[in-house]
């Protein structure tokens, strides 16, 4: 327990903003599961990847060896716009619940795309302007990264064509628009501007899509185009590195005073937030100095951790990306159209994947729609902050743990990702005071045609 008084908001200056990234691999004692060619099934090499990703992003992908890599200044500079975020002390969370819990959540939806997702977007486009390409492709689940990386190739100039998946696209206009405002090129996926697009029009002509087919559109177009690259938002190694920051600023922020966190509680959609959040202290545990508890919370709608197997499988429904060994549904997986968009991807970051495997990471938690709703409205109304339906699944997770620590008298503290706002999560908002929203579970036949569908290695 601290003795100093703590503010409700922590605030480091710019200069205690990190330098360098912490890649959590570097201290991973663990037999890191290669990335696959997916045709022949043999680790892939730097060369194999450069035609899809950017080099040095490449590079960064394969690096297990250096534990921290230079934040580029250019990078810095962009991060001082909007960092370091506030590390709030929710002190009317915790009178609200009545617990004797100290609750902390890193607040990263205090920029304009409202969501973490910008720590990668503005690294990603920066190596992309580097190299001297013209322009980059991505996918967008709810939108918020299409936005995120939109406000970044606006910043660099840089050519942006996003497959948003069409529910989403359909639910959220707005995102749209704004992802046009910073200059961006928006595609509703499955479209018919792909190969991978009009195959699954024919055979789904309905479908409302999925994280797994919007990246093999992009992918698609970024290979065949010419001076483009494909940039993700989640999942991959290198996007868990440059959220890191997240974690670097949390723990210089909660060492001022002198607080460490008893449990770190993130949402995992593609699990970058919360590897990010949870870096710097899972290097803690990796070297046997703390112990801190990590919980993953997961839609029930779309369980990879608590529901996937631990496999080698494609990152998309389309099978042109690497094999990655993770906690996945099977990339046929159709999760259902909830409103929490950006948790809807059939796998998990292999980094976290690895960690939960390895006991690491100690918990995965999946949470019903409605619940996750109904904690998000208290949020809201105790801490004023609205919260994106996908963060709202560690809100509920962190209230859940602070009641328990109201029944057993225990002070723990615990410390939560709150990645993002949910001014364009309205319309899922009206729908759950109208008493209109429902969960949709996997039914163990959907998954297991799914798991059926996993590539044999
Ligand atoms: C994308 C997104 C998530 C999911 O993040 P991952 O890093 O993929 O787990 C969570 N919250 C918000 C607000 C998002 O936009």
């Amino acid at each position: 327990m601290s003795k100093k008084e703590i503010p409700y908001k922590i605030y480091l200056t710019e200069n205690e903003l990190p330098k360098e990234w912490y890649n959590v691999r570097a201290d991973m004692r663990t037999d890191h599961r290669p990335l696959l060619n997916p045709v022949t099934h043999k680790p892939v090499t730097l060369s194999e990847l450069e035609p899809v990703f950017c080099t040095e992003l490449a590079k960064q992908e394969l690096n297990d060896t250096d534990a921290f890599i230079e934040i580029p200044k250019e990078v810095r500079d962009f991060y001082k716009m909007y960092r370091p975020s506030p590390l709030v002390r929710a002190y009317c969370l915790e009178k609200y619940l009545d617990t004797p819990a100290e609750i902390y959540y890193k607040f990263e939806g205090n920029n304009t795309s409202g969501s973490h997702k910008l720590n990668s977007a503005i690294a990603q486009a920066y190596y992309a302007k580097e190299q001297g390409l013209k322009g980059v492709t991505t996918e967008t689940g709810a939108g918020q990264w299409g936005t995120a990386l939109s406000m970044a190739c606006g910043y660099f100039g840089l050519d942006l064509t996003v497959y948003m998946v069409r529910c989403s696209y359909e639910q959220k206009p707005q995102r749209r628009t704004l992802m046009q405002v910073y200059g961006a090129k928006v595609i509703p996926s499955p479209s018919d501007t792909t190969e991978v697009g009009r195959k699954m029009l024919a055979e789904f002509p309905d479908s409302s899509g999925s994280l797994g087919t919007a990246i093999s559109e992009a992918v698609e177009v970024a290979v065949k185009g010419n001076g483009t690259r494909y940039v993700l938002g989640s999942v991959l190694n290198q996007v868990v590195l440059h959220q890191s920051v997240i974690g670097l600023e949390s723990k210089t922020a909660m060492e001022k005073y002198d607080v460490y966190p008893d449990m770190v509680i993130g949402c995992a959609g593609g699990g970058s937030n919360l590897g990010g959040l949870m870096a710097p202290f899972m290097r803690d545990k990796l070297q046997g100095k703390e112990s801190p508890y990590f919980i993953a919370v997961e839609p029930m709608s779309c369980p990879s951790l608590t529901r996937g197997k631990f496999a080698y499988d494609y990152c998309d429904t389309g099978k042109v990306t690497p094999l990655a060994k993770m906690y996945t549904l099977g990339s046929s997986f159709m999760p259902a159209p909830t409103h929490a968009g950006g948790l809807r991807y059939h796998g998990m970051s292999p980094i976290l994947s690895q960690l939960y495997h390895d006991g690491y990471l100690d918990e995965a938690r999946a949470v019903s729609q409605v619940d996750v709703f109904k904690a998000a409205v208290e949020f809201a109304r105790v801490e004023g902050i609205l919260p994106a339906p996908e963060s709202s699944h560690a809100i509920k997770v962190a209230m859940d743990e602070a009641r328990k620590c109201k029944e057993t008298g225990e002070k723990k503290v615990i410390l939560f990702g709150l990645t993002g706002t949910g001014y364009f999560d309205l319309i899922s908002y009206e729908r759950y005071l109208k008493g209109e929203l429902k969960d949709a579970v996997p039914t163990d036949e959907a998954l297991a045609k799914g798991e059926n569908a996993l590539p044999e290695v």
